[in-house]
């Protein structure tokens, strides 16, 4: 059986869903490839989407809990408390809902969608693109214009079209909890080496409960697990009093990849949000990167299909329009790194004592933006003399990163 699209996207996850609607609007034909039988199950995710993100698919109502603050603690408890109630910092959704409805918004606009269904061979020629689907137990065959991987972490579209692989991956764990005595709107965050080596953990409120979750590095858990670190913050740490009521409901754990591939597209190829690594260093979040990514590059893809140029410069073209996502979130990592990842404890607790105070506060509540951190970094290093010892580390990192 054959069947014919301008495009086929496999994974019909967040940006899945969100790059078959923006498709659609600029007329295209589209098939979702889906191979789990509904639509955002299973998940990994702390369930924040930045206002941004949400203002382009306009989902509120999925939203569990409106996040305006952080309790942010340093290795030792100092807490720095940002935040103003009047001011919507990031939305706490279900993210079954969310998926779902993303999802659903290409449908109504005109998307396929096969669930139950995955790709077992891809070909590219320079005419056309094919993919051989088992499509829920019978293989059939998809021909397209273009073959989109939104596939994830994973993606099997990267690995079949040896696009590399993004250059940090990060893995995450997670509990959702009742009990957790935490404020309305108010997310916090722990840091240290003994919770969270070179990153840190957190709750943060979704309605009747709390996800609690920390993330690292592979190279830097050592002996570790992520679930075992958890567990000591809760059960362990000097703010274990806090999680003595908590009972878990659920548990979630998987990868974040950051540090987006050189080149995402090849002539009929393109990858999307986790697939192309493009989740933020600093927080993990992906679903504003993969949406940031589909915004700029639809219009692209879409002439391409239209004037049937999906000539090899082209293709680097329109590749070359990720480059500002891509130097920001370079320049967001090396403030990472100096700031965070490659802190010691003692010098995470001269930044927090720092950061602690009135002036600082006010600052950080001006300017401090989850998603863009460049602007804060720059102003702290201005303006806030004791940062000037860390001044030419972090500049350098601005500089090259
Ligand atoms: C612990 C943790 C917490 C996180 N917290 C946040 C957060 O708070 N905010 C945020 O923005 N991001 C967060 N992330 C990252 C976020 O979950 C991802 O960036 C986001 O889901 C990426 O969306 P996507 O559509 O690219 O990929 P995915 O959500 O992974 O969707 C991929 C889809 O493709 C399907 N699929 C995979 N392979 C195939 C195949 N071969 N054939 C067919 N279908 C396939 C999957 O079933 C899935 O439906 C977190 C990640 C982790 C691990």
């Amino acid at each position: 059986m054959e069947f014919h699209y301008d495009v086929a996207i496999v994974g019909a996850g967040p940006v899945g869903g969100y790059l078959a609607l923006k498709l659609r609007e600029s007329g295209h034909s589209v098939l979702l490839i889906e191979e789990h039988e509904e639509v955002g199950r299973p998940f990994q995710c702390a369930g924040l989407v930045n206002p941004g993100a949400m203002e382009k698919v306009s989902l509120e109502e999925t939203a569990l809990s409106v996040i305006w603050g952080a309790r942010i603690h340093g290795p030792s408890g100092i807490p720095v408390e940002i935040g103003d109630p009047r001011r919507v910092r990031t939305w706490s959704v279900c993210r079954k809902k969310f998926d779902e409805r993303v999802v659903m918004g290409s449908i109504d606009a005109g998307a396929d969608i096969w669930l139950s269904s995955y790709p077992v061979e891809a070909e590219i020629s320079t005419d056309s693109a094919s993919l051989r689907v088992n499509r829920e137990g019978e293989i059939v065959v998809v021909n397209c214009k273009v073959i989109c991987g939104c596939d994830g972490a994973h993606s099997w579209v990267r690995r079949r079209f040896k696009f590399g692989r993004p250059k940090e991956m990060m893995v995450g764990f997670q509990v959702e909890v009742t009990g957790y005595p935490g404020v309305d709107g108010v997310l916090d965050m722990y840091t240290g080496n003994d919770i969270a080596p070179g990153f840190f953990a957190w709750a943060i409120p979704s309605g009747s409960t709390t996800r609690i979750g920390m993330w690292s590095r592979p190279d830097l858990l050592g002996e570790s697990s992520c679930e075992s670190l958890l567990s000591k913050l809760m059960s362990d740490s000097i703010w274990s009093e806090r999680f003595s009521q908590c009972r878990i409901v659920g548990k979630f754990g998987g990868p974040v990849p950051s540090g987006m591939l050189k080149k995402t597209i090849r002539p009929r190829v393109a990858l999307f949000g986790d697939a192309a690594g493009s989740c933020k260093p600093t927080t993990g979040g992906g679903i504003g990167p993969g949406f940031e990514q589909v915004d700029l590059l639809v219009p692209e893809i879409s002439q391409a299909i239209i004037s049937d140029n999906h000539s090899e410069e082209n293709m680097i073209r329109i590749s070359k329009m990720l480059d500002p996502m891509r130097r920001k979130h370079s320049k967001a990592k090396a403030l990472r790194d100096v700031f965070v990842t490659e802190s010691t404890d003692e010098e995470l607790d001269e930044i927090f004592s720092i950061w602690s105070k009135k002036e600082v506060i006010e600052i950080i509540n001006e300017t401090g933006e989850i998603d863009n951190p460049i602007p804060l970094g720059i102003r702290l290093l201005k303006e806030v003399p004791e940062f000037r010892r860390v001044a030419s580390k972090a500049a350098k990192a601005l500089i090259w990163g």
